[in-house]
């Protein structure tokens, strides 16, 4: 059992009163850790040390902050295998979904050794007469960061490696159901020289969020959660006059077209909708079949569905296809959609509802479930289900599958299975989603491109990663230049 603390000013310390939450192993159903439920004076503390760093912080040349970010780097390889496992353990992914996690935290983390570059500026010499300008990015101040669970390494990377490596100070909350991951790499930002204040962790649930989006001294908040509560935190902090960009939740769609590669698209459906539990802002949610590609796919999907195995994955020895749910009140929350989903008509091909797992049995588990006939109006269509649930839709074109992507409202991913350039390309152009992938089933972008939802799955403008997370942490200063008279000798006078 872990008490996990509150990371200020380079120590680890209790919050000002005594409240905790609780966090939980999900494969076993056990309690691990214990999380401070901190408040408004946690988080005073936290962004007074951040603001005592940042004069320092920003004043430190970028080269050097960049050392920095290449000596993690090499301790979070050296930290790999075990980082990787403390994630399946607070999470319930499989360890190579949790490898994923961090591979993928740490590509920001390479892409922030490329702080020198991506920070410089613009300039024209001569815009009138001896007159010259340029434009150079400054760091905001404090900025902080508000994470959901569902990647305990990948999702606060997006954020603070870009916020550091640009000369911000921080202020990190993550998710109070895993708390430990960052708790981890936090040491490791330690040993590879962070100065004391530049990163901070302040754990806690609704009044410590509300706390730093109302704090005065913090110029940006990055959220990633569920669409409501994303909605929110845009709404609020920017009321108190913040720089907000704030992810929120998806119904990802498919479209699966008759020409498909009926092995690929399987294997590629599968991994979509079952990996991570579903729990993935990325995870095919919806397939929409487009005439007779539901005869071809369908009963090979529901075939190698039925062959996954489901289980435990706090061993490195254990290696099912899937893993469990974060809560037993997320499980019972799938299981409520999936009933409901039942009874206004959808026919379950596969049902995970009844899964049993022996070697595990007081883990929140949830079989794959594939649940066919369905359209808009069902609760299975109309909600983000967020488990590991795939709805199967049907329609005649190609038209009309992406008219019925194009219903939800959500925008984050979206993705075609064809052998036709020309489908491809008219679904690229016309399916109103950020992120859209072309016989990839999880079109998420690396580290150098911004992960980009739209609608409802994006409040604010600037995503995170890529050139759009430095723009996001960093504000323009634009600098025009004249020296009065002329310099001596004749080639001045020309
Ligand atoms: P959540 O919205 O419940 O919680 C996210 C964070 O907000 C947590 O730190 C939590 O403590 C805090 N929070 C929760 N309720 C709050 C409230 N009422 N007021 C203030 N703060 C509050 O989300 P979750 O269950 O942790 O994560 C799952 C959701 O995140 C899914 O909807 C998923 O799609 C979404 N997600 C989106 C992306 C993306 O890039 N769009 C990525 C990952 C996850």
């Amino acid at each position: 059992m872990t008490n996990c603390q509150n990371y200020i000013n380079g120590h680890w310390t209790s919050p000002a009163h005594s409240s905790s939450l609780q966090a939980f192993n999900p494969s076993r159903g056990e309690v691990i850790a214990t999380v401070p439920s901190s408040g408004a004076k946690d988080v005073d503390e936290a962004v007074a040390a951040a603001k005592a760093a940042f004069p320092a912080w920003r004043n430190t040349p970028p080269n050097e902050r960049a050392q920095v970010f290449f000596r993690l780097k090499n301790l979070l390889e050296q930290s790999f295998e075990e980082l990787a496992l403390g994630i399946s353990i607070e999470h319930g992914k499989t360890l190579s979904e949790s490898r994923g996690d961090l591979r993928r935290g740490i590509e920001v983390v390479e892409f922030a050794c490329g702080i020198p570059t991506l920070l410089m500026g613009e300039s024209l010499e001569n815009i009138a007469r001896g007159i010259d300008c340029h434009t150079d990015r400054h760091p905001l101040g404090v900025v902080a960061g508000i994470c959901p669970f569902n990647f305990p390494a990948l999702v606060p990377m997006w954020m603070w490696p870009l916020a550091i490596a640009c000369g911000n100070t921080f202020i990190l909350k993550p998710s109070e159901k895993v708390p430990q991951t960052m708790q981890r790499i936090v040491a490791l930002m330690e040993q590879a020289g962070l100065p004391a204040g530049v990163m901070n962790i302040v754990h806690g649930g609704r009044d410590c969020v509300e706390a730093l989006l109302e704090h005065p001294d913090i110029r940006a908040i990055s959220f990633v959660g569920s669409s409501p509560v994303a909605r929110e935190i845009y709404r609020k902090a920017t009321a108190h006059g913040k720089r907000v960009q704030s992810a929120g939740g998806a119904k990802n769609f498919v479209i699966v077209m008759p020409d498909a590669d009926v092995e690929k698209t399987v294997g590629a459906l599968k991994d979509s909708a079952f990996g991570c539990a579903g729990e993935r802002c990325m995870a095919a949610s919806a397939v929409v079949m487009v005439g007779e590609a539901s005869e071809r796919v369908l009963t090979a999907l529901v075939d190698s569905v039925k062959e996954m195995k489901v289980g435990p994955t706090d061993e490195r020895t254990v290696q099912p296809d899937m893993g469990a749910l974060i809560s037993s009140e997320h499980r019972e929350r799938v299981a409520e959609l999936v009933d409901a989903g039942q009874h206004a008509g959808a026919r379950l091909l596969v049902d995970g509802r009844k899964l049993q797992v022996d070697a595990a049995p007081a883990g929140y588990f949830f079989g794959p479930t594939v649940a066919d006939q369905l359209d808009y109006g069902n609760p299975l269509v109309d909600t983000e289900v967020f488990g590991p649930v795939l709805s199967v839709l049907r329609a005649k074109t190609l038209e009309d599958a992406i008219l019925s992507a194009n219903r939800q409202p959500f925008g984050n991913g979206a993705c075609i299975f064809t052998g036709s350039g020309k489908a491809a390309r008219e679904f690229r152009r016309q399916v109103d989603a950020g992120m859209v992938g072309v016989n990839v089933g999880v079109p998420a972008p690396l580290a150098y491109f911004p992960f980009a939802g739209w609608n409802d799955s994006f409040f604010g403008d600037l995503h995170m990663q890529g050139k759009e997370g430095v723009e996001f942490y960093t504000k323009r200063k634009t600098t025009t230049t004249r020296w009065f008279g002329l310099g001596e000798g004749e080639i001045w006078a020309k």
